[in-house]
């Protein structure tokens, strides 16, 4: 985190909670570090969070926590990630955006245009279209609904099982391949874990529907690379909009660049709002305050 970065996130979160004292790790003294309940994180070195022994909990500023599952290991403090509605609005505009994309065509029409080729392609209603979430967590769900509410059909798969209105809900193997098998759209929504990791690999992407997309904006090792790379070579699939990838920044010699037939994001969909993260994170501190809850936390076992 830069200096200016660190300077909006201190206003931010102190402006939120102006009974708590906020401090940069580096300007605790050992009295203060001895004494420290909460460290509020983005990704922090381990042996830093080892040095706060009194911790109650370990507060995420980002949604995606699977650096801090495994670096903290299990003897560490519980992990509260952050859930903040407004970046479930963001991400569901995002997915309504993309999936529009595809469905209007528009990386058709982008490479006719660079060939001067005029060719009306037939419209698609959204009702035609089957988009598939994988993950109905915080972000899934919002982006359901805003499909819901633009015409598209949508089904969901999820560990539990869950019941969305106007949502076909999945589980399990079987119900992977099924919604694979019949969605235009794929969206991954997914965190990552043990379980998600290359979970979308050549098996997985051939279960796609003929000429479906994907759309990744939950972590790029859910994917694996290589495996996507030939689907679309061999035009198994139409085309791929990626926000998250293996290495970030995407490496320049990561075949994904120049590809026809994906479209590059540098990790946008979702931005960390400060001003609403931080009153996320001053709710839950408000709360332990006064009930001495530790915040809804990541499971270890399952990693999210
Ligand atoms: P949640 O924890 O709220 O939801 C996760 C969803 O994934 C749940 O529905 C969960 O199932 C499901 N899931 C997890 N593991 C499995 C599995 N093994 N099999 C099937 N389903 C599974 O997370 P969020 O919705 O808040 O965020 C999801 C991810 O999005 C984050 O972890 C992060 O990686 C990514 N993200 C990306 C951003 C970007 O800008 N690109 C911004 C923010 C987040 P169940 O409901 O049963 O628990």
């Amino acid at each position: 985190m830069d200096a200016e970065e660190e300077a909006s996130w201190l206003d931010a979160l102190r402006l939120a909670m102006p009974a708590e004292t906020v401090t940069p790790f580096r300007a605790l003294g050992d009295e203060a570090r001895q004494r420290a309940e909460i460290a509020i994180v983005a990704n922090p070195d381990p042996s830093d969070i080892a040095a706060l022994p009194k911790l109650a909990f370990v507060h995420s500023l980002w949604a995606g926590v699977e650096r801090l599952v495994s670096e903290l290991g299990p003897g560490a403090p519980p992990i509260v990630r952050l859930v903040d509605p407004s970046m479930g609005r963001v991400m569901a505009e995002a997915v309504l955006a993309w999936t529009h994309y595809l469905q209007r065509d528009m990386p058709a029409y982008a490479r006719q245009q660079r060939e001067h080729r005029w060719a009306p392609l037939p419209y698609r209603k959204p009702e035609s279209m089957i988009v598939g979430l994988l993950g109905l967590g915080a972000l899934g769900a919002a982006a359901a609904a805003r499909l819901l509410d633009a015409g598209f059909r949508v089904a969901g798969w999820s560990r539990s099982p869950k019941a969305l209105p106007g949502v076909e809900t999945f589980t399990g193997d079987e119900g992977l391949a099924a919604l694979l098998s019949k969605s235009d759209v794929v969206v991954c929504l997914l965190p990552l874990t043990a379980a998600t990791r290359d979970l979308l690999d050549a098996r997985r992407l051939a279960e796609m529907k003929p000429d479906a997309a994907l759309i990744n904006f939950g972590r790029g090792p859910i994917v694996v690379a290589a495996d996507l790379i030939r689907a679309l070579d061999e035009e198994k699939l139409s085309h791929a909009v990626l926000d998250v990838f293996d290495k970030e920044p995407l490496d320049q010699a990561s075949p994904f660049w120049a590809h026809p037939n994906v479209t590059v994001l540098p990790h946008i969909t979702a931005p960390t709002d400060h001003a609403t993260a931080a009153a996320v994170v001053a709710s839950s501190v408000r709360d332990f305050r006064l009930t001495g809850r530790i915040p809804g936390h990541v499971d270890l076992t399952r990693g999210y």
